[in-house]
C-alpha cells in the first residue's frame, strides 16, 4: 500500500487518513515526531486491511448465496460447484471449468445491475451441465426471461466469455 504523509502547520493534534486513488494519505501536524507518525501509519494500514478483508468476505458470501439461489430456481439445487470472484479478468465476464466444477466471475461485474449478474451466473452454472454453447445449453440459459437483454447489455460493455466469441 502506498502511503503519502502530508504535513500541515495548521493542524495541532488531529491526524486523519483516507484512501485517495489507492494511496493512503495521512495528514499530520508538522510537529509530530517521526516515530509517532510511523506508528500511526501502521495503525491506519492495519485497519484499512481489516476493512478490505471484511468487504471481500461479504462480497464472496453474497456471490455464493446468489449462485445457490439460482441453482435452486433453475436446476433444482442439483449442481455442485465452487464460485469465486476473479480480479484478473478484464474484458471477460466469467469462466467455468466444468471438470473442476469451478466458476470464476469477474470482480468488475460487481457494479453491474443484479439482473445482468444473474444472467452471467446462470450462464456459467449451465456450463456445468453443457460445456459448450449447444442448443440444449441455450435452452437452459434462456429460461431466464431477461437473458437476451442481459446479453445485449454485456455486449455493449465489451464483455465476453473466456474462450468464447459468444456471450
Ligand atoms: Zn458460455
Amino acid at each position: 500500500m502506498k502511503v503519502r504523509i502530508i504535513k500541515s502547520k495548521k493542524r495541532r493534534k488531529t491526524v486523519t487518513a483516507r484512501l485517495e486513488d489507492g494511496v493512503l494519505c495521512v495528514r499530520v501536524p508538522t510537529a509530530l515526531s517521526k516515530d509517532k507518525v510511523k506508528l500511526l501509519v501502521e495503525r491506519f494500514k492495519k485497519s484499512i486491511k481489516k476493512k478490505k478483508k471484511t468487504q471481500s468476505l461479504k462480497k464472496q458470501d453474497w456471490l455464493v448465496k446468489r449462485a445457490g439461489k439460482l441453482n435452486n430456481e433453475f436446476f433444482g439445487g442439483k449442481l455442485n460447484f465452487v464460485i469465486k470472484w476473479s480480479k484478473n479478468q478484464k474484458r471477460i465476464y466469467g469462466s467455468c471449468s466444468a471438470g473442476l466444477k469451478t466458476i470464476r466471475i469477474s470482480s468488475r461485474l460487481v457494479k453491474l445491475p443484479k439482473w445482468v449478474l444473474d444472467y452471467v451466473l446462470l450462464h456459467e452454472l449451465a456450463h456445468l451441465i453443457e460445456a459448450n454453447h449447444s442448443k440444449s445449453f441455450w435452452r437452459l440459459v434462456n429460461q431466464y426471461k431477461r437473458a437476451e437483454r442481459a446479453r445485449g447489455y454485456l455486449m455493449g460493455l465489451g464483455f465476453k466469455e473466456e474462450n468464447s466469441d459468444e456471450i
